[in-house]
């Protein structure tokens, strides 16, 4: 299976970087990970992480055109001439419409939607449990808060402009993994 684009999407918690490390894996395509990115931008102190590290850090989302910016780049560069799998972006129906614009721009069509469904007591139990630096009790609730409000219509975006696999989050990783390919197919 050639040249496989995937959007995967998920409340913060859902298990998307987890999937999409072996989805990248399977299909030997880049994981674009923008949290991840800002992450590592934050870390070695880069313009573009001190223009995101408020944001990260207080589990709210980083401006659109910041994000937008970072996602056209990548997506521009030959590593993803193959294929790619997109984890935590788009967030926002701003940044759905700049990626539309982006794949139009880029000649890309025929991208899969992956939508992983968990429910919320079982994100912030994982949350809880993961340790990452903005994954402590107040910003774990400000990220859901901020999905809810502005991450959720995306799905309603790509419903509306195609088909969405709609995946159950729960069970091993190797079960959802297996739920996925096969919708994939
Ligand atoms: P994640 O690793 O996807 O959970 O992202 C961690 C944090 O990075 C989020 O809570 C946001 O502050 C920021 N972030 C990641 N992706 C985006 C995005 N697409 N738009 C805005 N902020 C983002």
């Amino acid at each position: 299976m050639n040249s496989m684009r995937i959007i995967l999407y998920g409340a913060p918690g859902a298990g998307k970087g987890t999937q999409a490390e072996l989805l990248a894996k399977k299909f030997s395509i880049p994981h674009i990970s923008t949290g991840d990115m800002l992450r590592s931008a934050i870390e070695q102190g880069t313009e573009l992480g001190k223009k995101a590290k408020k944001f990260v850090e207080s589990g709210g989302l980083v401006p659109d055109d910041v994000v937008i910016g970072i996602v056209k780049e990548v997506l521009a560069s030959p590593k993803c001439a193959n294929g790619f799998i997109l984890d935590g972006f788009p967030r926002t129906t701003a940044q759905a419409e700049g990626l539309q614009k982006i794949f139009d721009e880029l000649g890309i069509a025929n991208i899969h939607v992956v939508s992983i469904d968990v429910n919320e007591e079982e994100l912030v139990k994982r949350l809880l449990g993961r340790g990452r630096a903005d994954d402590n009790e107040g910003t774990i609730r400000n990220r859901l808060k901020v999905y809810a409000e502005s991450t959720a219509p995306v799905k309603g975006f790509y419903q509306k402009h195609g088909n969405v696999h709609d995946i159950k989050g729960v069970g091993t990783v190797e079960e959802v993994q297996k739920n996925i390919v096969d919708a994939l197919k």
